[in-house]
C-alpha cells in the first residue's frame, strides 16, 4: 500500500514538474516575444526620431522643434551654439524630452521658459535640471490667491535646491543669443485662471518669426491686441493645445501665421485641437501640423524661408 502511495506520488510529482516547466516555457516565450515587439517598436521611433536630426529643417541656421510629448508642450529652439527650452512636459512624458535633447546633442540650456505651471508644461523640469542646469530660468508670477499645486512646490524647491539662476517674466523683454531674439509678454492685470498668466514668448530670426503661446487664452489675447504689441509671426504655436478659449479669430488674423502647430496628444480627454480653431485656421489659409498627427515636428529657418521635418 505504502509502495503504492509512494509511486503515486512519484507519478503526481512528475506531472506537476512537466506542467510547471510547460507553463514557464509557454510564458517565457511569449515574455520573449513581447519584450522583442517593445524593442522593435522602440527601434522603429527611434529611427524615425533619428531621420529629423539630418533633415534639412533641423540644419538650419535657426530650427524650432516641436517635441511630441502627448497631451503636453515641450519646444526646443537651436541656433548654433544656443539653446532654449520652452516648458518641459508631463513627467510621464518627460523621457521623450531627455531623449530628444540627446538626440540633438544639447548639452547646454541657455534659456528655460516654464510658461505656466500646468502639470502638463512643468512636469519634467526637476529631472531635466539634475541633466543640464539651465543658464535662466524665467517663470511666470501668479497672483498669491492661486494656490500652488505640489509639482510646482517641488519643482521650486529643485530649483533652489540646484541654484538655478531663476527670474519672473517681464512684459515686453528681449533676450538676445546671437542672431536671434526672443521677447516675452505676460498679462499686466490680476487673472483668477493660471493659463491666462502664461508667458508668451516672440522669436525672431532675420525675416523669420515663431510665437508661442502657452495655454493663454482669450482675455490674454484681448489684452495684448488692445496693446497693440507686435505679435505678429509667420509660426504661431496655438494657444492652450487648440483649445477654443484661446486663438479667436480676431487673434489669430492679429497674428496673421501662415502655419500654425497644435501640441496635442492622440484621441485627448479635451478634443484639441477644437474643430472651432481648426476652422478659423482654415478659413484664414493656415497650414496646420499636428503633434498627434505628425509626432515631432520641426521647422527650420534660414531667416528667410522655413523648411518642415515630422517625424510621420
Ligand atoms: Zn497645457
Amino acid at each position: 500500500m505504502n509502495k503504492n502511495h509512494g509511486s503515486k506520488k512519484g507519478v503526481l510529482g512528475i506531472v506537476i514538474t512537466i506542467a510547471v516547466l510547460v507553463i514557464s516555457a509557454i510564458f517565457t516565450f511569449g515574455q520573449k516575444n513581447l519584450w522583442k515587439s517593445a524593442i522593435n517598436q522602440t527601434d522603429t521611433k527611434t529611427a524615425a526620431v533619428s531621420s529629423l536630426q539630418s533633415s534639412e529643417a533641423a540644419t538650419q541656421p535657426l530650427s524650432v522643434h516641436y517635441i511630441d510629448v502627448d497631451q503636453g508642450d515641450s519646444t526646443l529652439i537651436c541656433c548654433g551654439e544656443y539653446h532654449i527650452l520652452i516648458d518641459c512636459a508631463k513627467k510621464a512624458y518627460e523621457e521623450n524630452v531627455f531623449s530628444y535633447l540627446d538626440m540633438m546633442e544639447v548639452d547646454s540650456l541657455d534659456l528655460v521658459i516654464a510658461t505656466h505651471p500646468d502639470a502638463d508644461h512643468i512636469g519634467g523640469f526637476a529631472d531635466l535640471v539634475g541633466k543640464i542646469k539651465p543658464a535662466l530660468y524665467v517663470l511666470p508670477q501668479i497672483s498669491p490667491n492661486i494656490k500652488k499645486t505640489q509639482t510646482e512646490l517641488t519643482l521650486l524647491n529643485t530649483l533652489k535646491t540646484m541654484k538655478v539662476k531663476t527670474e519672473y517674466a517681464v512684459n515686453e523683454k528681449v533676450y538676445a543669443f546671437g542672431d536671434m531674439r526672443i521677447t516675452t509678454y505676460i498679462t499686466q492685470s490680476e487673472q483668477s485662471d493660471k493659463n491666462e498668466y502664461s508667458v508668451v514668448a516672440k522669436l525672431e530670426y532675420k525675416n523669420a518669426s515663431y510665437l508661442f503661446m502657452g495655454d493663454a487664452g482669450k482675455t490674454v489675447e484681448n489684452e495684448f491686441m488692445k496693446a497693440q504689441y507686435p505679435l505678429q509671426a509667420d509660426v504661431l504655436k496655438a494657444g492652450h493645445h487648440g483649445s477654443s478659449k484661446s486663438s479667436s479669430a480676431k487673434f489669430v488674423r492679429f497674428v496673421a501665421p501662415r502655419y500654425c502647430v497644435f501640441s496635442c496628444g492622440l484621441d485627448n480627454d479635451y478634443g484639441h485641437p477644437h474643430s472651432e480653431v481648426l476652422q478659423i485656421m482654415k478659413k484664414q489659409k493656415v497650414s496646420c501640423y499636428r503633434t498627434d498627427e505628425r509626432g515631432s515636428i520641426i521647422i527650420g529657418t534660414d531667416g528667410a524661408r522655413y523648411y518642415f521635418a515630422t517625424e510621420r
